[in-house]
């Protein structure tokens, strides 16, 4: 396996910021994995992982780590009987893809959430009623301290959350799903994906929730609209004009602008509705919210 130096991390994140990895490697198969896991052991240096950087918000200044993505066998996907079984690195719409062929129903929901099957564990991913927590049944866990599979509730899998550490990888997961036709799920697909054309500003770079939806009679979108935040720009990124809970990168933003906007948004909601508003986007690297 080759281990890169000062790769740029902007290109693997979907709002497109962000600074290098020192180092970054893309482990193909589980032995790969492991090695990479006892060579950063060896080295006392951190380890991070990165599925699709759909909520990934990186450093500009990069990351004092070994960044991993999983490609190859770790992003494979196959339909065992009524289990779809990914790789940690594999696309929702590759594994989306193979239950619909494999005739496997159930993972319609993650049609519009594009990331991966492991970064939908660490995320508890989940849209339309349901999330990973109904359809995952055990996910392997690889870390230093070797590999293991975990159950929905040993990952702590609730509201955009698990108990997931930074150096614990998900090289699989398998999904218990029901059978179902083809053409049935095709049409659920096309109608969700409608449903998030109306809503979304799905055509612009952006991580995806900026924070996750607070204890209270307002979405955090309708929250940060309230405080007549859309269209909000500073530097490079902007509050989407189409839901205030996106930020998009209007061209040349930086994550530090994305944060300034974040602490920006933050403060006022607490302003003017007494909440502090948690992040849903997970950071990568030395950043904070003011
Ligand atoms: C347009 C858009 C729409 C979105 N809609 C939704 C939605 O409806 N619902 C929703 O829940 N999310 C949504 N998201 C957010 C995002 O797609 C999900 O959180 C997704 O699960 C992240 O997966 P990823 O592979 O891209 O992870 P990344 O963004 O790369 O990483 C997110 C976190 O997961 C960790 N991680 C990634 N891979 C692994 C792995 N193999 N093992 C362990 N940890 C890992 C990373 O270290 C990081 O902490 C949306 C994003 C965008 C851009």
């Amino acid at each position: 396996m080759i281990v890169e130096r000062d790769v740029p991390l902007a290109r693997f994140t979907t709002i497109g910021t962000g600074g290098p990895a020192r180092l970054f490697a893309r482990p193909r198969t589980p032995a790969e994995l492991e090695e990479a896991l006892a060579r950063t052991a060896e080295a006392g240096l951190p380890v991070a992982v990165v599925g699709l950087g759909s909520n990934l918000l990186v450093a500009d200044e990069g990351v004092d780590a070994l960044v991993l993505r999983l490609e190859g066998e770790l992003a494979a996907v196959q339909v065992e009987g009524e289990l779809l079984v990914a790789g940690g690195g594999a696309a929702n719409a590759v594994a989306l893809h193979a239950a619909r062929n494999g005739g496997l129903a159930g993972f319609e929901f993650a049609c519009a959430i594009p990331g991966t099957a492991g970064g939908g564990v660490r995320m508890n991913a989940g849209a339309y009623g349901s999330d990973w927590a109904r359809v995952l049944k055990r996910a392997l866990v690889v870390s230093q301290a070797g590999a293991i599979w975990r159950t929905p509730p040993e990952l702590g899998l609730s509201y955009r959350h698990s108990n997931l550490g930074d150096g614990e990888v998900v090289a699989r997961a398998e999904f218990d799903l029901q059978s179902g036709h083809p053409d049935e799920i095709k049409a659920k697909v096309k109608e969700l994906n409608a449903l998030r054309k109306d809503a979304q500003p799905t055509n612009r770079r952006t991580f995806g929730s900026v924070f996750k939806n607070p204890d209270h009679e307002l979405s955090a979108g309708k929250m940060l609209e309230a405080c007549g935040l859309k269209g909000h720009r500073i530097g490079g990124a902007q509050i989407s004009p189409k839901h205030a809970n996106f930020i998009e990168n209007a061209g040349d933003a930086r994550s530090e602008d994305a944060i300034a906007l974040m602490s920006e948004a933050r403060r006022r909601a607490h302003e003017q509705f007494g909440h502090a508003l948690e992040h849903e986007v997970r950071f990568l690297g030395p950043l904070e919210l003011l």
